[in-house]
């Protein structure tokens, strides 16, 4: 499967999940034996955050093998989580990765609001800052402006990630998009 239809299959998912008509697909105990049989081949990469909201199995419509999921609050990538990105993209070859920011992310409304975090959370908002101020610089919706532009950049991070993840974009084997999950409408809206 190319990045385009992989991409194409995570779309027609959203928009079902969106209609109410979700298939719930490869769900069943088949599957599972199939996966175990013949090993996993995902078709994407999915890099979200961990709010209980937003599923990605449920967003895109997929079952048991279908996409390889990195999630952390505010998708806030660490060397573990570009390690699993590498994983999927290097040895499952995986074409395409999708970095997915939401409305109303809680991990970035932290960086808005400032001030000093507990414990590890500084970490998260320390790294979402740089998007916050970008944001405040544009105008508008500093929050809404913040997401967006936190998920690119984000993406832009594991595109240049070396030394795998940059090499498997330069040789157009991973592609990598963000994209906005509106927790209102359920729809996923690719930059
Ligand atoms: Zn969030």
């Amino acid at each position: 499967m190319t990045s385009e239809q992989a991409l194409q299959t995570l779309l027609d998912g959203n928009k079902r999940f969106v209609a109410g008509q979700a298939r719930h697909p490869n769900q069943s105990s088949e599957r599972l034996a199939e996966l175990v049989a013949r090993g996993q081949h995902p078709i994407a990469i999915i890099v979200s955050c961990s709010d209980s909201r937003i599923p990605p199995e449920l967003v895109f419509d997929q079952g048991l093998g279908d996409i390889f999921v990195v999630r952390t609050a505010g998708q806030v990538l660490d060397d573990a989580a570009l390690a699993s990105i590498e994983y999927a993209a290097e040895h499952l070859h995986v074409p395409l990765a999708v970095v997915l920011g939401h409305q109303d992310c809680g991990a970035v409304k932290a960086a808005v609001g400032g001030g000093d975090a507990l414990g590890h959370i500084s970490t998260l908002v320390k790294r979402i800052q740089p998007a916050v101020e970008e944001a405040r610089d544009k105008g508008g919706d500093v929050l809404d402006g913040a997401v967006r532009i936190h998920a690119l950049s984000v993406a832009r991070q594991i595109e240049s990630s070396e030394p795998i993840l940059s090499e498997l974009v330069t040789d157009g084997r991973l592609k990598v998009v963000g994209a906005y999950y509106s927790l209102a409408s359920g729809e996923v809206q690719i930059f």
